[in-house]
């Protein structure tokens, strides 16, 4: 029997990248999975389909991070599809550099909205319907802890606050038997940092290992924590970025 197998998963922007490949490896570990996804809807369904290929069952939701009723709504979905929830991974993220004089009230509001938010409702509403041996895991960002470049004001901001909501839901549910912790990718080869963009080279040469991690690297470490091996792991932030934060 696989470690998790049996448990069901909602993992919040599946269709693409580092979501995507947490969906794909949690149902390969025994989950049955439902993803939300914004826009690309094609994507998303193609995720369902490889996903039903692995023998596990799976469905794609629509639904915008920035509106907490559609969130809220994806995790109560999720948890009456399967009749249980499990496994939360805050994937959804918007990433809005720039100059600090272009970021505005509307930039700010959004990127709040979708990265700090949407995690905050999401676990709020999975702590719900969760159990013992609940998990929730964020995804954050190598920025949070070490910001190189400048332009990245309200990105690691925005990421920093998923640290602190980590610790929070820690000690809120842990009384519950269930986790929380933080999983912050380095540079990541996806749509949003792919590794042939015209500043690769630099970001690379922050990491130790001199290189990008594909997003079934990030997925590891949320599959280890959504395991087994994650039971005695809570409060923590684990940063998967190949050095880039040393
Ligand atoms: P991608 O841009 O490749 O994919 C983003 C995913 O999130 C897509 O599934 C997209 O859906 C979904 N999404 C975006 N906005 C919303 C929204 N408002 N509502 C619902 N779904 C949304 O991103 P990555 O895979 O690179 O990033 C995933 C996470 O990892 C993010 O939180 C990001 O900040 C973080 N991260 C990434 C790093 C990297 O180098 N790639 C490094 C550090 C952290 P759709 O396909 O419909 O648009």
């Amino acid at each position: 029997m696989n470690k998790i197998e049996g448990r069901t998963a909602l993992v919040t922007g599946g269709s693409r990248g580092i979501g995507r490949a947490v969906a794909l490896r949690l149902a390969e570990d025994g989950a049955d999975v439902v993803l939300t996804y914004e826009h690309e809807t094609e994507r998303a369904a193609a995720v369902v389909d490889q996903i039903k290929e692995i023998g596990r069952r799976a469905v794609a939701v629509q639904a915008d991070s920035a509106d907490v009723a559609a969130v809220t709504a994806a995790v109560d979905e999720a948890a009456a599809t399967f009749g249980r929830l499990d496994i939360l991974v805050n994937n959804a993220g918007v990433f809005v550099v720039g100059p600090i004089e272009d970021l505005g009230p509307a930039e700010f509001d959004r990127t709040v909205a979708v990265n700090v938010r949407a995690p905050f409702m999401a676990s709020r509403a999975a702590a719900r319907h969760m159990t013992e041996g609940g998990r929730i895991i964020s995804v954050g960002s190598n920025v949070g802890e070490r910001t190189v470049f400048p332009g990245f004001t309200l990105y690691a901001l925005s990421k920093t606050a998923l640290i602190g909501m980590t610790k929070g839901l820690a000690r809120d549910l842990g009384p519950r038997g269930i986790t929380a912790n933080l999983v912050n990718p380095g540079p990541t080869d996806t749509d949003a940092n792919p590794a042939d963009n015209p500043n690769a080279d630099a970001i690379r040469s922050f990491t130790a290992l001199g290189r990008y991690a594909t997003p079934d690297e990030i997925a590891a470490t949320v599959a280890h924590l959504a395991g087994d091996g994650g039971r005695y792991i809570t409060g923590a932030t684990i940063n998967v970025d190949g050095g880039f934060t040393i």
